[in-house]
Formats: structure tokens, sequence, C-alpha cells
């Protein structure tokens, strides 16, 4: 999906393709000096993680590996409650592990802040965040977020992995909706 197959659907680009590549590179250069001659674990949070989580991996030099959780949190629309439910568990033993949880944006931070204290309590030796973009302005709880990609307004934003109503995930960029979308 591109922009034109937009229309008048998109009202605004917070972040260009070109600025995420050149951010992800930036971080995957920070990861691979602090993880020097450490495997990592990847945990990708589905579904919007996706696209970070590969973009970010290929760019690694360090030794990775890669498992998948999904997350439901229970609030009322697009807003989280901080009480969490595991859809899909890892696969992986985290016993020992060096874990960094890749995330596409960090909200409230309930979701971070629940997901990060269920993977400590599974006795790995590191547990550390990546995410592509954070909201200060909608903080709820202090998520330490380790590698952070762009922060951002506290707006809805679609694109590179994020949707709305399970659209607009595959565009290179990440926008902001025009109102009538909503309407
Ligand atoms: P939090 O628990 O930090 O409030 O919410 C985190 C999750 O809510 C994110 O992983 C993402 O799935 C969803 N989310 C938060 N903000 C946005 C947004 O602006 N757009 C979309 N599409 N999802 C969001």
């Amino acid at each position: 999906m591109d922009s034109r197959m937009m229309g008048d659907d998109l009202h605004s680009v917070l972040v260009t393709a070109q600025q995420i590549d050149e951010r992800l590179t930036e971080l995957a250069a920070a990861i691979d000096a602090d993880y020097a001659g450490r495997e990592i674990l990847l945990v990708g949070v589905l579904k919007g993680a996706v696209m970070v989580m590969a973009d970010l991996s290929r760019k690694l030099a360090s030794d990775v590996r890669m498992d998948w959780m999904a997350v439901s949190s229970y609030g009322s629309g697009t807003k989280s409650s901080g009480v969490v439910r595991i859809v899909k568990d890892l696969d992986t033993d985290l016993t020992g592990r060096d874990v960094l949880i890749v995330e596409d944006i960090v909200d409230s931070g309930l979701t971070l802040s629940w997901l990060v204290a269920n993977l400590r309590s599974r006795g790995p030796a590191s547990v550390e965040i990546a995410a592509l973009m954070r909201k200060p302005s909608e903080a709820k709880v202090h998520v330490d977020v380790k590698y952070c990609g762009f922060d951002i307004p506290g707006e809805f934003v679609i694109g590179y992995g994020l949707d709305y109503a399970e659209r607009y995930r595959t565009l290179p960029f990440v926008g902001t909706l025009a109102p009538h979308v909503y309407a």
C-alpha cells in the first residue's frame, strides 16, 4: 500500500520511510555495541511490531533468535487498561537469556510494563525494550525504553505495522488519519 491508495484518508505523514530506515540503522548499531558477544532473543509483540522486527533484526550484526507474543489488553476502544491477557505465548524458555522486546509504539506504557514484569519473572539474564515510537504525553506509567526510535505527539497513528481496524499496516511510513475516517 502507498499513500496514493489512501485518497484523502491520510491527514499527515509523521515519520517518513527514510527516517525510519535511518533511525533503525542507528538503533541497530547501539544494540550491537551493547550486546557484543552475546546472543539476543528478540521478542516481537504481534501484530504491530512485525515491520520494525523485520527491518531492525536485519540490520543487526549480532547473533539473534526471534520469538513472538500476542497479547490483548482489556480496555475500551483504542485505550489499553493495563490488564493484559496472553493470546499467544513464547515458544522459548527465557532462563538465562538476554531478551530484547521489540515494540511498535509505547502509548500509556501499561501493556509494556505488564509485559516486562511478566518476562522478568521467567528468569532471563536481562530484559530491555526497543520501540519505534513513544508518546511521552500519554505515559501513565514509566517504562524504561532503552532503544527508542522517535518521540511523537499523543495522536493516533497508523502505518509501518500499525492499523486502524486492521487497515494501513503495510504503509511504509507512519501517519495520521483524517477525521472523516473515524466518523
Ligand atoms: P499502551 O499499553 O502503551 O497504552 O498501548 C500499547 C499498544 O496500543 C501498542 O502496542 C499498540 O498496539 C496500541 N497503540 C497505542 N497507540 C497507538 C496508535 O497511535 N496507533 C495504533 N494503531 N495503535 C496504537
